[in-house]
């Protein structure tokens, strides 16, 4: 059974590694996995996790322990997954914009390759004719996600050939004998409501039926991990008997089998991770109580970036009184964390963490104000381990030429 990390256990690590630090606890990322291959068990189902939420080789060795493949959207994250040891065919490279030089360079590494626009299309085409399998990204049009900013399959996206393409897609296919194994769509992240992906995976079995060759259906990812108290995750195990009917009924009535593919990111690592950071200061002003902690938006932006609301809690004092607090960084630029947050009583030195801070934490971290990245750490069976060191000063320096 699944039993959460304590407040002890964090403050111990912060302790031993200094903070900010990443803690990553893998029993809630095999808890995640456990719960989609168990929700779609029902059709033959692979999960690809996207690796962009969190590429420490050690956390991309335990998926793969898992039985998880891996989604790649750079070359190098497919180098990573090479070194974590995946074999080419459990990698799949969806790219975006991305020269056409990188993706010669995936067929050379023999990784299975998603397409996303014609130009390329064409290009691979002429080059490769049917001799290297790929998947299409299509843009179904379908506008999904929590916000606009983390959708992509509206009609402003750059994301996938549009379905309204199909025509030239065929031709394309046609001309140069390009062997389509698979079709992808990814509409966007943090979907509500499943519905979206039974609408996309209609329109998924529309273009289906002009492709009679192909194995797979990818329906991207999408799913939803609950951020503050009162959401909700999405509802996979629904989604998963959903998706099984709809295949099969296609599956019989088109005397065919497709695989269903997904790519999911934040449902897998989200939750695993914990983000210490430390108070360092108290500042009343004439409008709220800051907190200022020993962070910012260098060390996990999607707060300022996305808006998006991460769970805040004082380990240190959890007996506290309850107060209302604004938390922000100590960059200099407007870094605020977390507006009127009723935390327990926050002083100076205690260590506060943000939850939910495994997917697009470390991940998106950068040096701005010449600050260093954080350690980071994960727990595996009830031990901890430095899986990356904290930069040290000589790491700004690196490749400057002084
Ligand atoms: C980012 C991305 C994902 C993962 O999205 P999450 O919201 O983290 O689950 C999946 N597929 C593709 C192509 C992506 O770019």
């Amino acid at each position: 059974m699944f039993s959460p990390i304590t407040n002890e256990q964090l403050i111990e690590i912060a302790n031993e590694f200094g903070s900010p630090v990443y803690i990553y606890d893998t029993a809630k990322i095999t808890e995640q996995y456990n719960k989609l291959t168990e929700a779609f068990k029902q059709h033959p189902t692979k999960f690809y996790y996207a690796c962009k939420a969190l590429t420490n080789v050690n956390i991309l060795k335990h998926l793969r322990s898992l039985g998880a493949l891996l989604d790649c959207v750079s070359i190098n994250e497919v180098k990573l997954g090479l070194l974590a040891g995946y074999t080419p065919e459990q990698i799949l490279f969806t790219p975006n914009c991305v020269d056409f030089n990188e993706i010669v360079d995936a067929t050379q590494l023999g990784v299975r390759i998603n397409l996303d626009n014609i130009s390329i299309l064409e290009q691979f085409g002429n080059r490769f004719g049917g001799s290297y399998p790929v998947c299409i990204r299509i843009n179904p049009h379908i506008v999904a996600g929590g916000n606009y900013k983390i959708s992509t399959g509206h009609i402003d996206s750059k994301f996938g050939i549009s379905i309204h393409q199909l025509r030239h897609i065929e031709r394309v296919v046609k001309t140069t004998g390009l062997h389509v194994q698979g079709l992808h769509m990814h509409t966007g992240s943090e979907i509500k409501d499943i519905e979206v992906f039974l609408q996309g995976l209609e329109v998924m079995f529309d273009i289906a039926m002009r492709f009679p060759g192909i194995d797979f259906i990818d329906l991207g990812s999408g799913f939803k991990v609950a951020y503050k108290e009162d959401e909700k995750d999405t509802d996979v195990n629904k989604l998963g008997a959903k998706v099984a009917a709809a295949v099969a009924q296609f599956e019989a009535e088109n005397e065919r089998k497709l695989e269903i593919w997904f790519e999911p990111g934040k449902y897998l690592v989200s939750e695993c991770g914990y983000f210490v950071v430390k108070a360092n200061v108290i500042k009343q002003t004439t409008a709220t109580v800051f907190v200022g902690v020993n962070s910012g938006f260098n060390h996990l932006i999607r707060p300022m970036f996305y808006e998006a609301y991460h769970r805040i809690t004082n380990i240190s004092n959890p007996a506290g009184a309850q107060r209302i607090y604004t938390v922000v960084g100590n960059i200099c630029e407007t870094d605020t964390f977390a507006w009127d947050r009723v935390l327990n009583e926050v002083r100076e030195g205690d260590y506060l963490v943000f939850h939910n801070a495994g997917a697009y934490g470390f991940e998106m971290s950068s040096n701005f104000n010449s600050r260093l990245k954080p350690a980071e750490v994960m727990i595996k069976d009830g031990k901890h381990t430095l899986i990356r060191r904290a930069d040290v000063f000589e790491d700004l320096l690196k490749n400057q030429i002084i």
